[in-house]
């Protein structure tokens, strides 16, 4: 059995405010104050573990810990089947020092290319994550996984979303995620998946 948040103030363990006001906007039905790491001044820790599971605990307990508030962290990225799945936990960095997702779908791409991958749904599966972990300051953690099943297509479609969604296209999809609407892309998508998972087992 989850352990249920009743405090009302939650540390969001993020320094993006994007992802501290989606996660706001998603806890706002239930009552939940959040304040941000970015806002207390908390240091972010150095992701080093080898799992999405391992950097998202990490990254909560070390915000729970420095607040002594409950803290909640995320942690996500793609992982290309052809690619022995990366770029995986080093998602992000495929971005580059300027965070660029057009370096990071590119550098994907080239990857294919260079293995001489062919132009299937099969030959380019990928697959989005979300993990999602919710530590007390007695350091109990509850986690969640969210995933959303594709394919890498190219060129890159769309102006909606962020990072990689214009070269992910989910499976049974025409579009890429960057083509649906934010409320599309949430119903189905990882992130989306992992907060519904939280919400039932933390927050109802
Ligand atoms: P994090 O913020 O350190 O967890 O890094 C996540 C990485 O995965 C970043 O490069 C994001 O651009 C990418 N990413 C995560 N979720 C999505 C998504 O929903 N669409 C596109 N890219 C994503």
């Amino acid at each position: 059995m989850a352990r249920r948040f009743v405090a009302p103030k939650l540390v969001v363990a993020t320094h993006n405010r994007g992802k501290a006001g989606e996660i706001r906007s998603m806890l706002s039905p239930f009552g939940v104050e959040i304040v941000s790491a970015g806002d207390l001044g908390l240091p972010a820790p150095d992701e080093t573990g080898t799992t999405f599971e391992e950097n998202a605990t990490l990254k909560a307990l070390a915000a729970t810990r420095a607040s002594g508030l409950p803290a909640l962290a995320d942690d996500s990225g793609l992982s290309v089947a052809a690619l022995d799945g990366q770029p995986g936990l080093h998602t992000a960095d495929w971005e580059g020092p300027t965070r660029d997702a057009m370096v990071g779908m590119r550098r994907i791409q080239d990857e294919l290319a260079r293995r001489g991958v062919p132009d299937s749904d099969a030959a380019r599966a990928a697959t989005f994550h979300c993990v999602l972990a919710l530590a007390w300051p007695d350091s109990h953690v509850e986690r969640v996984h969210g995933t959303l099943d594709g394919r890498i297509v190219w060129p890159p479609r769309g102006s909606g979303g962020h990072g990689y969604d214009p070269c992910f296209q989910p499976t049974g999809e025409v579009r890429t995620t960057a083509e649906m609407t934010d409320a599309e892309k949430n119903a189905i998508s990882h992130r989306g998946r992992a907060f519904r998972l939280l919400v039932e087992a933390c927050f109802e």
